[in-house]
């Protein structure tokens, strides 16, 4: 590999075996729960696992999650990468692995909604309290730090309404208040955002999205300093067992190579989306942080190599009948959750709905997301289809 090589020759290539005569160029995936050890091999506690143990239990570890872990960990230039069998269960166990009872919890406002139900439902049965913060104001996750704030979690962009956050900045906050800071920068993709290189001690993804990139794979990861990796495995990865499957990290790294064209397709294809509703007479406001339009857009410049496939729109009424019609009438869009796959997909969240059963927001954060949101967004994850294609797909379908 050359010295510094870049994303899309480290998407293709690091992390994966030797080279060797004969050896598959395509590494297939390991598809074993255990393997042949010997007594004076390994210990038969996660607590007495040491780093150079050999395989033997895929809850541990196995060959073809070793080479995802690498390869994303080059691709955050973090030290470690461990993967989980979904994003949420990297994100539950990074919070559950990281706090104790009597710790608090510093979490952006505007995330994806299992993170704010767990941070409301989960967290204080266990003693962990959380306090949700516009992280899009520094000065907001300044004034929410208490002397017992472990881990302040942001998102950057944002799901559902690509609100964004500035890394350096709370990084310095989180830092200077004795707390560390996770990044869920999912939405952003290491092509995007290097959330480490700014300052994080985690970056949290859902591999589900565009890292794996095609919708047939759940998966999650998270990546950070070797030492903090090695206590997550040890405490949270084996012990609540959430371990991704050596086939679905299979197709991650499959989805993987094509990583960088992929993104630089979907950027290109929601630039000519958010240019036609921005001028469409029904749609109140478009929100994706490559336009100028977009109220951040100044620190997307600076935050985002790209901008990502990610938009939201909202109308300027008559929302909930449109989104039927839509579910109906959309030919090449699918109406349907997720993001970050190969087709365009497109789901409507009512505001009503998000801010009751998830964010659960008040005053003035609550009047803030309403601003953003309107009655409720469509959220748009372009794909890979012709970009006239899918205006006309939409345009027939708001008419
Ligand atoms: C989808 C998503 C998650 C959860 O990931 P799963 O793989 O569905 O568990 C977390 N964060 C963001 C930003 C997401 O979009």
């Amino acid at each position: 590999m050359p010295d510094k090589p870049g994303p899309a020759t480290l998407a293709l290539h690091a992390g994966e075996p030797p080279r060797q005569v004969g050896a598959p160029v395509t590494p297939p995936p390991q598809l074993a729960s255990s393997f042949f050890t010997h007594p004076a091999a390994i210990g038969f506690s996660a607590n007495d696992l040491a780093e150079d143990a050999p395989h033997f239990y895929t809850r541990w570890g196995n060959p073809t999650l070793d080479i995802l872990e690498r390869k994303l960990a080059a691709l955050e230039g973090g030290e470690a990468a461990i993967c989980f069998a979904s994003g949420m269960a990297a994100v539950s166990a990074l919070i559950l692995g990281r706090l104790s009872a009597g710790d608090h919890l510093v979490l952006s406002d505007v995330c994806y909604a299992g993170v704010a139900e767990l941070a409301h439902d989960i967290l204080p049965r266990h003693g962990i309290t959380a306090t949700l913060v516009d992280s899009a104001d520094p000065a907001a996750v300044a004034a929410a730090l208490q002397p017992n704030t472990r881990l302040v979690h942001v998102e950057t962009p944002a799901n559902p309404i690509l609100k964004l956050t500035d890394i350096a900045a709370v990084a310095a906050i989180a830092r200077e208040g004795g707390a560390e800071l996770s990044v869920d920068s999912t939405i952003a993709t290491p092509l995007g955002t290097q959330p480490l290189e700014l300052g994080a001690d985690y970056v949290v993804h859902s591999l589900t999205k565009y890292i794996s990139g095609h919708g047939d794979a759940l998966g999650g990861a998270v990546i950070g300093r070797a030492e903090r990796m090695e206590a997550l495995r040890k405490q949270s990865l084996i012990h609540f067992g959430g371990a991704l499957a050596p086939f679905n990290a299979w197709l991650t790294l499959r989805g993987l190579e094509t990583l960088a064209p992929r993104m630089a397709l979907h950027e290109s294809n929601a630039r000519r989306l958010e240019a036609f509703l921005a001028a469409h007479p029904k749609v109140r406001s478009v929100l994706w942080p490559g336009s100028p339009r977009h109220p951040q857009h100044a620190l997307a410049q600076r935050q985002m190599r790209n901008f990502s496939g990610l938009l939201a729109f909202s109308l300027r009424s008559g929302s909930a009948e449109a989104a039927t019609r839509l579910a109906e009438r959309l030919k090449v869009i699918s109406y349907a959750v997720s993001l970050g796959k190969t087709k365009s997909l497109l789901f409507y969240i009512p505001t009503e709905d998000l801010l009751r059963s998830s964010f659960r927001l008040e005053g003035a954060q609550e009047a803030a997301y309403r601003d953003w949101a309107g009655e409720g967004v469509f959220r748009v994850s372009v794909g890979l289809e012709d970009a006239e294609d899918l205006i006309a797909d939409l345009a027939q379908a708001l008419d």
